[in-house]
């Protein structure tokens, strides 16, 4: 039995970063299912940090962020966790309202410019304008593209680096609570044990509560769809911004000489290994041409992922009250990325009594409480 003070069930960008930020208050022991670090949904998204997508609460969780991204922490990272990349929302006739929306909703949060037909073709030459197309648009100047690869190794640098583990191909079977400790048993036979135990293992977080006795929060993962395809020959598109119909219907943007793009769909899926269905592919291609001048005549890559939300779609930071030591962390939906380095301070200062990190969102409101009686 190897014992640790903190134990955490899942290697993405969640159970990570609140490794990096704990493992100075004690032995931090990460356990992955899988082979490698962020294999789903932390490995599968579309890396942006924007304020078009959630509500206040997801905002000001990014807000919080951004400077972990802008400005890493002292040895963390060799490479930039990011760059500078416009989020371009458009909006038809019809949609102007939702725009208008959009825009107060936003405004708060980030320096916006509101274009206009010419103004959009400035920025995304592709898009189809006018007559049954977008009209009118806001601009962020100031997303950013974030590199997932480069936070998760920052993050596991971090967690060695103060002595803490991270074991992969060790996917837990079995959990029990013996007095105040967490058992814990590998499909490998492993046994770990500690005070505290993290649950941060994405769409599988109901199932690893009930493999400790606990009841579930209802989590739903929901399913995204990414094509990758050639963008018009002879045309530079690497300086196209993140552009995204107002509607949630499709985003698009460069991807390493190409575009990637996703109709943003949301299929209700049990946890799994996500794949792309051929619908929701064609979906994308489809979107794509109806929004925009390009034409789809090949898709590169395609891949889904799970985007897991809790039943009132805001994140969950917080411990059982059913059961001492075990700690929630989950349903980070489509934010995950963009929101850990505040989270995962959230979950320093809660299970390690470091400073509260927010000035914007309680504890109350990370806390699990409004679902569990
Ligand atoms: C298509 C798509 C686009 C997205 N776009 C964005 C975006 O632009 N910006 C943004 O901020 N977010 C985005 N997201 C959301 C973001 O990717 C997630 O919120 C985030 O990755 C969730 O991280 P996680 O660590 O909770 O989950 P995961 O990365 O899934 O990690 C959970 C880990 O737990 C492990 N695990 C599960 N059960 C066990 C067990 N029994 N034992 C051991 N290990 C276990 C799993 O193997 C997994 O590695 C997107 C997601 C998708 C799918």
């Amino acid at each position: 039995m190897s014992s640790a003070d903190i134990l955490i069930i899942g290697g993405g960008i969640a159970g990570l970063s609140a490794a990096s930020a704990l493992a100075n208050h004690g032995k931090v022991v990460v356990l992955e299912g899988e082979e490698a670090v962020g294999y789903h949904s932390s490995g599968r998204s579309a890396t942006m940090l924007h304020y078009a997508l959630g509500d206040p609460f997801v905002r000001a969780l990014t807000l919080e962020s951004r400077g972990f991204f802008e400005q890493p922490p002292e040895g963390f990272t060799d490479v930039p966790l990011g760059h500078r990349v416009p989020v371009l929302v458009h909006a038809r006739e019809d949609e102007l309202q939702a725009l208008e929306a959009l825009h107060t909703g936003i405004a708060r949060f980030a320096e916006l410019e509101s274009v206009d037909e010419r103004g959009l073709l400035e920025l995304c030459p592709a898009l189809r304008v006018g007559q049954g197309g977008a009209v009118a648009g806001i601009v962020d100047r100031n997303g950013i593209r974030l590199d997932p690869h480069a936070m998760l190794q920052g993050h596991v640098r971090a967690l060695r680096r103060a002595g803490g583990e991270l074991m992969t191909g060790a996917r837990v079977r079995s959990i029990r609570q013996v007095g105040t400790e967490w058992q814990v048993e590998t499909e490998a036979g492993d046994h770990y044990s500690a005070p505290i135990l993290v649950n941060a293992a994405g769409a599988w977080a109901d199932a690893v509560a009930e493999l400790a006795g606990l009841d579930r929060i209802g989590l739903s993962p929901l399913k995204r769809t990414i094509i990758t395809f050639d963008g018009p020959a002879d045309t530079d598109t690497s300086g196209w911004p993140f552009t995204k119909t107002v509607a949630d219907e499709l985003y698009f943007a460069p991807e390493s000489g190409r575009l990637f793009a996703s109709p943003m769909d949301e299929v209700p899926t049990n946890p799994c290994d996500a794949q792309p269905d051929e619908y929701e592919v064609a979906l994308a291609a489809h979107r794509v041409e109806e929004r925009t001048t390009l034409k789809v005549d090949r898709i590169h890559s395609r891949w889904a992922g799970l985007r897991t939300f809790s039943p009132d779609k805001h994140l969950v930071a917080g411990f059982d009250a059913n059961a001492e030591g075990f700690f929630w962390l989950a349903g980070q939906g489509g934010y995950g990325l963009q929101t850990s380095p505040v989270v995962a301070r959230a979950v320093e200062s809660l299970i390690a009594g470091a400073p509260w990190p927010s000035v914007a969102i309680s504890a109350d409101e990370l806390s699990l409480r409004r679902f569990l009686a």
